[in-house]
């Protein structure tokens, strides 16, 4: 892959040292008129550490949030379908080395599991599982995924499961899967190779093609992730970046979402080993870098992260967040029976800092004004790959993204939520239909919104 080696990212990042305040300037002038950077442009930016600086990246980096998403929050949970690994990645609490009893959850469970996502108001799933040809071969995923688009009533189902061949890609394909999402974990190879030791996922090359093997099977949507703690985060923001580049040149499209989680204390590993963590202002600082310079990229953020730092990053970049997760396996049937018996739960990948409900995290995203989304509508309509960038680049996410997510939101309303957030959500609902710019759309929007309250669903643009 061009230009993804250690040699050149360093010596850009070294020549995009010490940016003036004319550099910054200029640089945040070309992101808001949607231009192109250069990879010094970008190392400029993630050289930028004087308050002023900073605060115009993340001033910026609102602004274009706002005009490409509008209010517009997607959110989804998580569903994991087994720990089993034969993997032994340094940082991860489903290694092979910690010995506990795995699972995997049979095709009953799994579709109880995505039930009680359904009754929480989710449309949306990150299926996650460990690595084990033997154990979980591609036809256990398979049958996972058609068992759950079968038997309830969830829309899209992103996948994140390890790389894998051309042959296996066209399988997910046709299942229907979402997004294909892997996290690359880091760019700088001798890192990958440190926190990957004699495993299947250790080799560098293979795990770094994968997107190119699936854009080959057919899979538009692809997913992007860089685990933050492991590296320097700047060698990771502008290898991203690159890697990106290489997509968009030879498919036609780059990342469909690009997910930032920071490294998190998980059993059999100590965060003081890990010399790169990284920071809440350079997370913060990522996370706006990312959105100038891939505007049009979703930009994920978990529930690894708190409260407070989930609500501010939605103002500078943020686009999707998952909400009510549990990431243990068959979790969400075990946390339903523990509350009933108050029983203790058991170890999870990794912690979370946010655990609200579903019905909370909709109740805070609505008081701060932001329009939750269960949307699913472009993937069911064939909007994926470059046929969505299309969409984002020509500002249309005003006229079908935004209503689609109020209808989603009524549905949410009507099946899920208290009587407090239903009165509090319709009225949301009807003074964000005011603000709809186009009369048609506004007018549509509004009879569709009467059709769900009248039982009707599954409606959009
Ligand atoms: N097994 C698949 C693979 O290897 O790509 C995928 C899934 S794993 C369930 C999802 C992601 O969790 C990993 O890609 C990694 O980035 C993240 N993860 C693992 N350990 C973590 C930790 N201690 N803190 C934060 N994220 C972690």
């Amino acid at each position: 892959m061009k230009n993804l080696n250690a040699e050149y990212i360093e010596k850009v990042l070294k020549e995009g040292e010490n940016p003036t305040h004319e550099q910054i300037e200029k640089i945040l002038e070309k992101t808001y008129r949607r231009e192109k950077l250069s990879h010094l442009e970008v190392a400029r930016l993630l050289n930028a550490s004087e308050n002023e600086q900073i605060e115009k990246i993340y001033e910026i980096a609102g602004k274009i949030k706002e005009e490409i998403y509008g209010k517009r929050i997607v959110t989804f949970a998580p569903i994991y379908v087994s720990d089993y690994c034969v993997n032994n990645c340094k940082y991860c609490g489903y290694k092979r080395d910690n010995k506990f009893p795995r699972k995997k959850l049979t095709i009953e469970q799994v579709k109880q599991e995505a039930l009680i996502l359904e009754k929480a108001g989710h449309k949306r799933l990150a299926f996650e599982s460990g690595e084990d040809p033997v154990n979980l071969p591609i036809e256990y995923f398979l049958d996972c995924l058609n068992a759950i688009y079968e038997s309830s009533d969830i829309r899209r189902i992103n996948v994140n499961v390890a790389a894998t061949t051309v042959e296996n890609y066209k399988k997910l394909l046709e299942v229907g899967i979402g997004t294909y999402i892997l996290f690359q974990e880091t760019y700088h190879k001798p890192t990958f190779e440190f926190m990957h030791p004699k495993s299947l996922k250790g080799d560098y090359d293979y795990h770094l093609t994968a997107f190119d093997r699936a854009q080959e099977a057919g899979i538009d949507d692809v997913g992007a992730g860089i685990l933050l703690g492991l590296y320097d985060y700047k060698y990771e923001v502008l290898a991203l970046l690159i890697h990106n580049e290489h997509l968009e040149e030879n498919f036609g499209v780059g990342f469909h979402t690009v997910s930032v989680p920071r490294l998190k204390k998980a059993e059999g590993m100590d965060l003081n080993e890990f010399p790169h963590l990284v920071t809440d202002e350079e997370f913060k600082h990522v996370v706006s870098i990312i959105r100038l310079v891939i505007p049009f990229t979703g930009i994920i953020l978990s529930t690894r992260e708190t409260q407070e730092m989930r609500e501010r990053l939605l103002n500078q970049g943020v686009s999707q967040i998952s909400a009510g997760s549990i990431t243990e396996v068959g979790g969400y049937v075990e946390d339903e029976e523990a509350k009933k018996a108050g029983i203790q739960k058991e170890v999870p990948q990794f912690e979370l800092s946010d655990e609200r409900s579903v019905l909370q995290v909709i109740n805070d995203l609505v008081d701060d004004g932001y329009i939750p989304s269960f949307c699913t509508a472009c993937y069911r309509s064939g909007r994926t790959g470059d046929r969505f960038m299309q969409l984002a680049k020509s500002g249309q996410i005003h006229n079908v993204c935004e209503p689609n997510a109020l209808m989603t939101l009524m549905e949410y309303l009507d099946d899920c939520a208290d009587e407090e957030l239903k009165v509090k959500g319709k009225k949301f609902i009807l003074s964000s239909i005011d603000k709809l710019k186009n009369d048609k759309i506004r007018e549509l929007t509004r009879e569709n919104i009467n059709r769900i309250e009248n039982g009707e669903r599954d409606l959009f643009l």
